[in-house]
């Protein structure tokens, strides 16, 4: 068995990739299979998960659209009740931002809408293949009275406090025991990808043909409390393995405990980040969470001082 601490890693660098790459390094995780990530990978990897409605991964990349539009086209867009955007009303139009998936349920549910086609329209321009299944090409008759300017992240960046913290979306990755995946799933805003054990076969070489367990920070390493904590560990461990002999990872993780590593990516806004910060480092939260979201909200408050005090 393998015991490592808790951690986290803001994911800065796919915020600099295309939204293709980011979608599969994100998928990826569910099965870990990251090391089959190379450069003609993402494009297949995507239409994959999308034919099979692995629905959550096509959450896992936001864009943001300025919309210069009427009044009453605004009316219209809003009349259909857009489900999981962030709309602000801006000078002569709309900031919306979206995960692909929210624009492809989008344009299924109203394909008849002006707003809604411009801007699955001008998202299908460059990205077709993120709409695959829901959008074509179409000849609208005509020059859109819609101008659709897709802001760059630099440009978010910039946005005054109030939009920035609604607009701005920050991934964050995860190592941590399965207790605190638990509780962190239950910010419903977030979008969330993680390390199935139905998928992953811990006999396996790339997991070191063991199990991986989260040190608990609630028992010092060398007292008895741990070592109790260690012997069921190993003792789960030799189940798993032997189940696994002659069942399926989702049949034998059916004795795997808390304690048991997970990676989560956790996808969200400003806003609800500062949400879950409040609940989740306070002396009320659970302290293996405590552990990671106290240094982790420090780190996003020196990002943003002006947003977090
Ligand atoms: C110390 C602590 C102890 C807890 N103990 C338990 C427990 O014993 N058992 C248990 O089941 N849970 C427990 N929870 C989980 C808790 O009840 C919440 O489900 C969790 O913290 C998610 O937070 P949230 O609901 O405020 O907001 P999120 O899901 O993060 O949502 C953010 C905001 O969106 C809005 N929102 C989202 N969805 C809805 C909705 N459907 N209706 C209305 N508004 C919505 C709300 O304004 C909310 O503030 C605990 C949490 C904490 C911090």
């Amino acid at each position: 068995m393998i015991v490592v601490d808790p951690s986290y890693e803001i994911q800065d660098d796919l915020d600099k990739g295309s939204l293709v790459t980011r979608l599969e390094a994100c998928g990826r995780i569910c099965y870990k299979s990251e090391e089959k990530i190379t450069e003609g990978s993402a494009l297949p990897f995507v239409k994959k998960i999308a034919e099979h409605g692995h629905n959550s991964v096509m959450e896992m990349a936001v864009v943001t659209l300025r919309l210069h539009c009427s009044s009453q086209q605004v009316t219209d867009f809003l009349g259909c009740q857009p489900k999981y955007f962030i709309i602000d009303l801006v000078e002569n139009g709309l900031l919306v931002t979206g995960s692909i998936r929210a624009f492809r349920e989008l344009y299924l549910s109203f394909p008849e809408t002006v707003l809604v086609q411009a801007m699955v329209d001008f998202l299908g321009a460059s990205h077709s293949y993120l709409l695959e299944g829901v959008w074509q090409s179409v000849d609208r008759n005509g020059v859109s009275s819609i101008a659709v300017e897709k802001m760059t992240l630099d440009q978010v960046e910039q946005l005054a406090p109030y939009l920035l913290l609604r607009h701005r979306f920050l991934s964050v990755k995860f190592i941590v025991n399965r207790a605190v995946t638990h509780e962190i799933v239950r910010h419903r805003p977030c979008s969330f990808l993680q390390e199935s054990q139905r998928y992953c076969r811990y006999n396996q070489d790339k997991f070191g043909n063991q199990v991986t367990f989260i040190r608990p920070m609630f028992f010092a390493p060398d007292s008895a409390e741990y070592t109790l904590w260690k012997q069921a560990m190993e003792l789960t461990e030799d189940l798993y393995l032997q189940l696994l002999e002659t069942s399926t990872p989702q049949a034998a993780r059916t004795v795997l405990p808390n304690s048991c590593k997970t990676e989560i990516i956790v996808y969200c806004n400003l806003a609800e980040w500062k949400h879950i910060f409040r609940l989740r480092t306070s002396p009320a939260a659970e302290p293996s969470m405590r552990e990671v979201m106290i240094p982790l909200e420090a780190e996003i408050k020196k990002r943003y001082p002006e947003l977090f005090h």
